[in-house]
C-alpha cells in the first residue's frame, strides 16, 4: 500500500531560491533537485538545490548531470534530508509533459526503496507570470494541493541567508571536519554581512619553519560565502586571515555550483592551506609577513 500524502509545503525562502533561478534563465527551461522530509502526509520541501552549471538547458528540456544529482542526494541524505524530486520550469505549456511523466516513472521503478516522487513544474504563461503545477508519482501520477510556508511557520530560522543555504554551508562544514580532522566553526562576519567557516590553525613565526617552531601565532583558513548560493556562477572564497580578520590573503575562488561535482578536490585544497609547508606555494612571502603586525592589510 502506498501511503495517501495530501499536500506539499514549500518553505519560503526556498521557494524565492527556486523562483530566482528560474527567472535568471530567460526563455529557456531550468530546474532543480528538491530535498526534505516525507511525514506520510505531507511533503515537506526544505532545501532545493539549483545547480548553475552541471546541467543541459534548452527551450524544452532541462536535465542535471547523472553523476552531480547522485552526489548531491549522498550530500544531503548525509543531512538527514531524503531526495524528494525536482522542479522545473515550462514555457507556457502546462505540465507536465509525456517526457516528465516517463522520466518520474523510470526513476521510482529504478529506485525501487523510493515510494513517491515530487514534481514542481513553474510554467511561465508570461515573461513574469507562472503558474505552480504539482505532482506527486506514488507511482500513478496525481495532481496535489502545494502551499507555501513561511521559513518560521516550518521551523527554518530566518537568517540572513535562507535556511536552504545554511543546510548547505553546515553541511559544507561538517564534511570538511570529517575529512580535514580540524574543527572548524560558522561564523556571520557582520561588517562585511557573510557567512564565513573558519578553520583555526597555527604557523610558525620565523621564516624559515624548519630552524625553530617554539614561536607559533594562529591563523585561520576562512571560506565565505556569497549571499546567494547558487545564483549566477557564485562563488566562494577561500583564504588565510589573522583571527580578528583585521587582514586576510584570497587564495582560491570555487564556483559554488561545483562544490558537490568538485568536492574532493575542494577539500584536498583546504587540506593545503593547513600545511604551511603546502600553503606557502600559494603565497610571494611567508604567512606571518603577511598576517603579521607589520603589514595591516593585505589582500589580492
Ligand atoms: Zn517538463
Amino acid at each position: 500500500m502506498f501511503e495517501k500524502i495530501n499536500e506539499v509545503i514549500i518553505g519560503e525562502s526556498t521557494f524565492k531560491s527556486m523562483e530566482n533561478a528560474a527567472r535568471s534563465q530567460k526563455k529557456i527551461e531550468t530546474g532543480g533537485m528538491l530535498f526534505g522530509k516525507n511525514d506520510g502526509k505531507r511533503i515537506i520541501v526544505f532545501v532545493a538545490v539549483n545547480p548553475s552549471t552541471n546541467c543541459s538547458r534548452s527551450i524544452t528540456h532541462f536535465e542535471i548531470d547523472e553523476t552531480f544529482a547522485i552526489t548531491t542526494a549522498r550530500y544531503m541524505n548525509r543531512l538527514g534530508l531524503d531526495y524528494l524530486g525536482s522542479w522545473h520550469k515550462h514555457l507556457n505549456y502546462g505540465g507536465p509533459s509525456k517526457g516528465d511523466d516517463y522520466q518520474a516513472e523510470l526513476f521510482l521503478k529504478n529506485n525501487l526503496h523510493i515510494k513517491n516522487f515530487l514534481s514542481v513544474i513553474m510554467d511561465f504563461y508570461n515573461e513574469n507570470e507562472f503558474k505552480l503545477i504539482s505532482i506527486l508519482y506514488c507511482p500513478n501520477k496525481n495532481q496535489i494541493n502545494h502551499k507555501i510556508y513561511s521559513d518560521s511557520d516550518i521551523g527554518m530560522n530566518s537568517e540572513k541567508l535562507g535556511f536552504s543555504d545554511i543546510i548547505i554551508i553546515k553541511g559544507i562544514l561538517h564534511n570538511i571536519e570529517s575529512k580535514v580532522g580540524k574543527h572548524c566553526s560558522l561564523k556571520q562576519i557582520e561588517v562585511a554581512n557573510e557567512y564565513i567557516i573558519e578553520i583555526p590553525f597555527t604557523y610558525p613565526i620565523k621564516n624559515n619553519p624548519s630552524e625553530d617552531n617554539s614561536e607559533r601565532q594562529t591563523c585561520n583558513v576562512y571560506i565565505s560565502f556569497p549571499d546567494k548560493l547558487f545564483g549566477n556562477n557564485e562563488k566562494i572564497y577561500v583564504g588565510i586571515s589573522s583571527i580578528d580578520y583585521t587582514s586576510y590573503f584570497r587564495i582560491f575562488e570555487f564556483e559554488i555550483a561545483d562544490i558537490y561535482a568538485k568536492h574532493d578536490e575542494f577539500i584536498y585544497k583546504i587540506k593545503e592551506l593547513l600545511e604551511t609547508s603546502s600553503l606557502e606555494k600559494y603565497l610571494n612571502y611567508p604567512i606571518w609577513k603577511i598576517l603579521g603586525k607589520e603589514n595591516k592589510v593585505w589582500q589580492q
